[in-house]
């Protein structure tokens, strides 16, 4: 408590005072004791003012204790601030030596108090830094603070990166110049300073070596920045927007719309693109990428990532890939074809061109195809199939050559395709004009060596693709075919022409030896008998030689007539039944099969056949009466008749036990008057199995023998199976 009329007094002032009153008060007292008798009112009244006085100076002093004890709280915390603070805090003088330090600066010096005091600051920075340093105290005196990043050389440790900063201080820190230097390990700081570095260089290599073509835009597509591949992407310019503003990679591949979607997805995929030529030093490009929005801070985007890969190689291997491939399907689709045409049945050519035209027509996918014959400028329509018949256009048809198409592959001898006339150099030939066909395929045909005429396959649509080498062949082949056939047609017609006159020289020259022959046989019977014993013994051996001879010459003819006579009355194939055929060729051959002590059985079931039955019982007659003939003189003949079937056909065996057959004339028995032995031996002709051939001839099957010389014969006969 202080009195209103004292002012406040420092506590020096008032000690000073306090012991003036004291001194005071041992003076009054000595006088009061030496004058005790007379005490005045006037004394007594100064002594309590004196009391008074001294009461108030006790709780001044108490005041000022309490003060003295606050200050004192006071420095001690801030001396704990300076202390305890985790930045290390330097007081330098004005020699740059260390005054004071706090713990943290101790511990980033990693020395203690007494190391540090006194000592120059330069000591505890890196050398290379000193200088630094120097410059660092100078702006503190010349602007009053400095900031530096420095290196600290801590005794026993790593430098420490540290950033020091200083203020100068007020004169109240003593006499001369004073500052504060704090400093702040950033160890952490530079350690992430170097990682971010790091990494951004590590992202910068990726972004500049990269394959992939990468750009970065604003927000507003603005590009910012390109990478390498991309300017070989995309060429010069593309790091910019275009005079008109546009983005001009997104605009030539028709895609500015991206940017919409890569502002609002997560990231969106760029499907394969296909980048036309968009000046004279651009190719045509595929690409392929993604476009990746940047949030660098909230969720706004603030930048777009653009990645291309150009995979225009792989888009032209696959086109070509595609292509090849195509191709090859057509290839396959041809050789179908081709061999669907092939296994036509073997018809005659006025059956199977016009089915093969129609296969080859609906294949090329074109509306008339056509075999025709040229002579001369005379060009006739031999076959044609057409996917709608038309009345111009009929077999037998007749054209004036040079108004046809035909004309140009007459003069090449080669195919000539033409996929879409109007637009190819033939547009002014007559055959457009008169015919008007778009499109046209056409190849020579050739019979035995010689143009004949042309095949070919024409619309009035242009062709939906260019003819190819593949179609080239297809027809080049379909023309050798239809080629072949018609020389196959030639031949049989000439064959059966021979044939048949020849069967008819057969026919007519057997018939008719057999009347001279007759006579011959009859007048040498009519010798004998007239004047048989007025003969000699000579003449009478004489008239039977020539009587045998007539009677096996008569045989002969008779066979050879028979030989002539399969297939010329040409009845149609119907089903017989073997079983019975083989019991009606052992009925005829009853007195043979006696007479030969020999034994016929049939081993299971004969199947039914597509066939001739006289012919077929001609057949077995033959093969069993041949089995009973060629036998061994000790053991009488077994003839077993056996079948059995393939998937296709019928097998049918006639097994003997006879003298065999040895391996160089199995093929030979089968020809005409072939035999391996004489007559005087065993009879016959030789024409036996020449039948037996032609019989299976007509029956479209095959006959053979296997056969072990000494141990027997079997004869094989194959028959298709009836359908
Ligand atoms: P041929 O009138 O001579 O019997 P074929 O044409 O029937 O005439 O037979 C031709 C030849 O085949 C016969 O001369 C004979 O040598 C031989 N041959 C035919 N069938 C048999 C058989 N079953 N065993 C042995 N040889 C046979």
């Amino acid at each position: 408590m202080t009195n209103q009329g004292h002012s406040k007094k420092t506590k020096t002032e008032l000690e000073a005072e306090l012991s003036e009153l004291r001194r005071e008060v041992e003076f009054l007292r000595a006088r009061a004791s030496s004058a005790m008798v007379g005490i005045s009112p006037a004394f007594t009244e100064t002594l309590h003012s004196l009391q008074v006085h001294q009461e108030e100076l006790r709780a001044q002093n108490e005041e000022l204790r309490q003060a003295q004890e606050s200050v004192e709280r006071v420095s001690l915390r801030y001396r704990d601030l300076f202390e305890y603070s985790p930045a290390g805090i330097f007081i330098i003088d004005e020699n740059h030596a260390v005054l004071d330090a706090n713990i943290a600066a101790m511990g980033l010096l990693g020395r203690t108090k007494n190391r540090v005091a006194g000592k120059p600051f330069l000591l505890f920075v890196d050398k290379g830094q000193r200088g630094e340093l120097d410059n660092h105290f100078l702006r503190v005196r010349s602007s009053g603070r400095a900031t530096t990043e420095l290196l600290l050389t801590p005794d026993q440790h790593p430098p420490v990166p540290v950033i020091l900063e200083s203020v100068r201080l007020g004169d109240g820190w003593g006499g001369g110049w004073r500052c504060l230097t704090t400093a702040i390990d950033i160890t952490e700081r530079k350690r992430m300073e170097i990682a971010l570095r790091e990494s951004e260089m590590r992202l910068r290599a990726i972004f500049e070596q990269s394959p992939l073509a990468i750009q970065i835009l604003d927000a507003k597509a603005v590009p910012l920045m390109s990478n390498r591949s991309w300017l070989r992407l995309w060429g010069p310019g593309s790091d910019k927007l275009g005079p008109d503003g546009r983005h001009p990679v997104l605009r030539r591949i028709g895609a500015e719309d991206l940017l919409a979607i890569g502002l609002s997805s997560a990231g969106h995929e760029i499907p394969a693109t296909h980048a036309v030529p968009d000046g004279e030093d651009q190719d045509e490009r595929w690409v392929h990428g993604y476009v990746y929005p940047i949030r660098a801070s909230g969720q706004a985007v603030s930048e777009l990532v653009l990645v291309h890969e150009d995979i225009t190689e792989r888009k032209r291997i696959e086109l070509a890939l595609a292509e090849r491939s195509e191709m090859l399907r057509r290839q396959y689709e041809n050789l179908r074809v081709l061999g669907e045409i092939a296994a036509l049945p073997p018809s005659e050519a006025s059956q199977r061109l016009p089915e093969a035209l129609g296969l080859g027509r609906r294949h090329l996918g074109l509306f008339l195809g056509m075999v025709s014959r040229v002579e001369g400028s005379r060009f006739t329509v031999e076959h044609h199939s057409a996917a709608m018949e038309v009345g111009a256009i009929a077999d037998g048809t007749v054209f004036d050559l040079p108004t046809t198409y035909c004309a140009l592959v007459m003069d090449s001898e080669d195919v000539i395709a033409i996929s879409h006339m109007a637009r190819s150099p033939f547009a002014t030939h007559p055959a457009y004009a008169n015919h008007g066909l778009e499109s046209y395929i056409g190849v020579p045909i050739r019979v035995r060596g010689r143009v004949y005429g042309t095949l070919s396959f024409s619309s009035t649509t242009p062709h939906p693709r260019a003819f190819d080498d593949g179609d080239k062949e297809f027809i080049r082949l379909l023309a050798r075919w239809v080629g072949a056939v018609m020389e196959e047609d030639a031949v049989r017609r000439d064959l059966a022409q021979s044939n048949a006159e020849l069967e008819q020289f057969a026919y007519v020259a057997s018939h008719d030896l057999r009347q001279p022959l007759r006579q011959v046989s009859s007048y040498v019977s009519l010798l004998k008998r007239r004047y048989g014993d007025k003969l000699g013994e000579d003449a009478r051996e004489f008239i039977s030689f020539a009587h045998e001879g007539a009677v096996r010459m008569d045989r002969l003819i008779v066979d050879l007539l028979e030989f002539s006579r399969i297939g010329r009355d040409a009845k149609p194939l119907g089903p017989v039944p073997l079983t019975e055929v083989v019991r009606l060729a052992m009925a005829n051959l009853g007195t043979t099969i006696t007479e030969s002590n020999g034994v016929v059985k049939v081993d299971g079931h004969l199947p039914m056949v597509k066939g001739d039955a006289q012919d077929l019982v001609r057949l077995f007659q033959n093969l069993i009466g041949n089995a009973l003939k060629y036998s061994r003189p000790a053991s009488p003949p077994v003839v077993t008749i056996a079948a059995g079937s393939g998937p296709m056909t019928h097998l049918v065996t006639v097994a003997d036990n006879g003298i065999g057959i040895a391996p160089d004339y199995f093929d030979t028995i089968f020809g005409v008057f072939k035999r391996l032995h004489t007559p005087d031996k065993y009879e016959g002709t030789g024409i036996g199995l020449a039948i037996c051939k032609k019989v299976m001839d007509r029956h479209h099957g095959r006959i053979w023998v296997s056969s072990l010389p000494g141990e027997g014969s079997t004869f094989h006969l194959e028959f298709p199976a009836a359908q």
